[in-house]
């Protein structure tokens, strides 16, 4: 049970807040007392969700470009008050080989995935740092500490914010302004829509990942892997010799499951909303 009083008023920014983890997460520190305010590009389901939920603040906003996220910042710091909080959490995961990725998906994946969360963490820290406190939460992925066959570019994505979040922890030690990681497992969002865990992992629920983002938010530390168990497995593989370990990831299946044993059916609409089709 997370303590709410460490939450309770906290104006909290949330990208991609309109559905998965998001959402999940909006609404669990909403229930703890933060103030929060969702941005997602996808404006009709943000609408939705904003006003089914009952948040604070809720519109339109595109992590891949500086006026539409300096702008939104400056609506919630308006209305709401400084920002205690910024949880960079857009994303996409589109899958497949990389020699079938399309160019401009390549860079759609990073534009979104990276740049997006060093815009978003550069924008939070200006504000942050006059005033000596706040939290910048980047969602990255286990996926940062592993690599997957068929999701080399977001495997790619993913490692970047990890090294990205931990120089930003060294760079802005003493500041007041934390700086924290999220490794989700497979999750279940439309995100991974058609994707079977591998082998021993479970899928997690977006409400688990919301938990620990909650808990951080109480007590910041670097990294937070979820669930415990893939977190284990990962950090232990990635200990084990090289062959070792992908020998393992193969037995696990892991090699197939965002290639040969995707659903395509069940995830054509999540690939062509990621794609912006
Ligand atoms: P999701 O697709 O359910 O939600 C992501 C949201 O981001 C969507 O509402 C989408 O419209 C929004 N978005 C996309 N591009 C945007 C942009 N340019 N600006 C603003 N918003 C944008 O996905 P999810 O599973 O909730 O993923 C959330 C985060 O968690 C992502 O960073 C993802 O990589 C990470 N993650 C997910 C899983 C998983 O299995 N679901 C596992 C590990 C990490």
């Amino acid at each position: 049970m997370t303590d709410a009083k460490q939450i309770r008023g906290k104006v909290v920014v949330i990208t991609g807040g309109a559905r998965g983890i998001g959402l999940a997460t909006a609404t669990a520190l909403q229930a703890l007392g933060a103030q929060i305010a969702i941005g997602d590009i996808d404006e009709t389901t943000v609408k939705e969700s904003g006003t089914t939920r009952g948040f604070e603040l809720y519109g339109k906003l595109d992590v891949t470009d500086q006026d539409s996220f300096d702008g939104f910042l400056d609506e919630v710091e308006r209305t709401l008050g400084p920002i205690d909080v910024l949880i960079n959490n857009a994303g996409i995961m589109p899958t497949g080989k990389l020699v079938d990725e399309p160019d401009p998906l390549t860079r759609r994946i990073l534009d979104i995935n990276v740049y997006g969360v060093i815009l978003g963490s550069k924008l939070a820290l200006r504000r942050m740092l006059p005033r000596g406190s706040g939290h910048i939460i980047n969602i990255a992925s286990l996926a940062g500490e592993t690599h997957i066959p068929g999701l080399a570019t977001y495997n790619a994505s993913k490692h970047a914010v990890l090294g990205f979040t931990d120089t930003l922890r060294e760079e802005y030690r003493g500041t007041g302004v934390r700086f924290s990681s999220v490794l989700p497992t497979l999750t279940n969002t439309e995100l991974g829509s058609g994707v079977t865990a591998p082998k021993l992992l479970r899928a997690a629920e977006p409400e688990e990942i919301a938990d620990a983002v909650a808990k951080l938010i109480v007590a910041p530390k670097s990294k937070v892997r979820v669930t415990a168990v893939a977190g284990f497995i990962s950090q232990f593989v990635g200990l084990l010799p090289e062959a070792v370990g992908d020998g393992i990831g193969r037995a696990l299946g892991s090699g197939r499951a965002f290639l040969d044993d995707v659903d395509a059916d069940k995830r054509k609409a999540y690939e062509e909303r990621a794609r912006g089709a």
